[in-house]
């Protein structure tokens, strides 16, 4: 039995995804004694990231992440453990083999329809093709979407996008997965609205090995396997993995949408001409083409060389990646709420066990927020989970 077979430590967190290495990050700077443990080989969850064989390209290894916030406590808190650089996130989209700019804006508007509109016509223009003749309050995707943009754009550059992506019709989910997505009137292309936004100079990977420098991490570790030895040895678990999981599915399996990527490397100095090209068209069967050297302008490559990763989505609940949120999913989650209260020794936090959908900004502030409270035993203040 080697040393950390039984040492103890005031908390055991499982898993060394955003959430876990902030928590770990902030017990350790408070003086308390932490392990992770992690089911992977590697440390990061989903947001790792490695330089693929020798092209000196940073290739995000579950899809590419784009770090952005509003918020300044997260933003002064990340520049801590890394640089950024300053890209800015744009998205373009194939539809009948023409490409648009996303989110719906100005440009998209008048490509589409062939119009000139300036930005004070698109309301009316948008309501006299089925805008605003919306339920008073949508209750899906599709309605809200509708709702919003019309039939013609919706059918071009949501339905059957989010059919590919979620593998259900728009209508079976909550208006909340639209509501990601800014509609603009102006020219402006930008993904985001974030006041902060960029990719760390280095990848990912090194926020994760600075922020857990001089923790004890095993990885290659089922928690579950052993879930009694692990909780025997500390005095308090931080869990992040699926809620359903830890409570062995007691009240039923929470459904996720999963992705799978194909990677092909081409003697091309540029492949599509752009970090992130989304397939609106249900005939073209992967959602999305990520090609990794465009976010990186600042680094130079090796010549000729570009990686293209195909995104395909597929149902699989062992392998969660986004919560599906129908109303099942709500009903049994509910009751795994009701186990964690009466489970005081564990703390459940980021986008698995909280099933939620959170973006890196508002996990790292889902982390600081939950940290704070339990290191110093009192609500911090201000709460600096970020809501956009
Ligand atoms: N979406 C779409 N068409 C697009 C981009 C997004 O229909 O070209 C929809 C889709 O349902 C998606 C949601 O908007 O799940 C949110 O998009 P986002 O880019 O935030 O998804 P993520 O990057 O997190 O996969």
């Amino acid at each position: 039995m080697n040393r950390s077979d039984t040492q103890r430590f005031d908390y055991i967190v499982v898993g060394s995804g955003l959430f876990g290495a902030v928590f770990a990050q902030q017990a350790k700077e408070a003086g308390r004694s932490v392990l992770v443990v992690e089911q992977r080989d590697h440390i990061g969850g989903n947001c790792y990231s490695h330089d693929f064989e020798d092209t000196n390209i940073n290739v995000h290894k579950y899809g590419t992440h784009i770090f952005h916030t509003n918020s300044e406590e997260v933003w002064r808190y990340v520049n801590r453990f890394t640089e950024f650089n300053r890209y800015q996130h744009r998205v373009l989209t194939t539809h009948r083999g023409d490409v648009y700019s996303m989110p719906v804006n100005l440009g998209t508007i008048n490509r589409f329809f062939g119009v000139n509109l300036e930005p004070r016509e698109v309301e009316d223009f948008i309501a006299a093709r089925g805008a605003r003749d919306r339920i008073e309050n949508p209750s899906n995707f599709e309605e809200k979407a509708i709702g919003m943009i019309g039939r013609e754009l919706y059918e071009a550059f949501f339905k059957g996008y989010t059919m590919k992506q979620w593998g259900c019709s728009p209508t079976e989910l909550p208006t909340s997965i639209f509501n990601r997505l800014p509609i603009r009137t102006s020219y402006h292309d930008s993904y985001f609205n974030d006041r902060y936004q960029g990719i760390p100079v280095g990848g990912f990977t090194p926020i994760f090995e600075r922020m857990l420098e001089g923790i004890p991490v095993e990885t290659g570790v089922d928690f579950m396997a052993d879930r009694e030895h692990w909780l025997g040895r500390c005095d308090k678990l931080v869990y992040t993995g699926p809620v359903d999981r830890y409570f062995d599915y007691e009240h039923g399996r929470l459904n996720w949408r999963s992705v799978r990527f194909e990677i092909e490397r081409h003697d091309l100095e540029d492949f599509q001409g752009t970090s992130v090209m989304n397939y609106a068209d249900t005939d073209i069967p992967y959602t999305r083409i990520h090609e990794p050297k465009h976010l990186h302008l600042e680094k130079s490559h090796t010549p000729n060389t570009t990686v293209a990763i195909r995104e395909y989505s597929l149902r699989d609940n062992d392998r969660p990646y986004y919560p599906v949120n129908g109303e099942a999913d709500r009903a049994i989650l509910a009751k795994y709420r009701e186990m964690e209260s009466a489970c005081g020794k564990t703390i459940f936090g980021g986008r698995l066990a909280e099933y939620k959908y959170y973006d890196m900004h508002q996990v790292i502030g889902s982390a600081l927020q939950k940290a704070a409270k339990e290191l110093s035993g009192r609500e911090p203040r201000p709460a600096v989970i970020p809501t956009t």
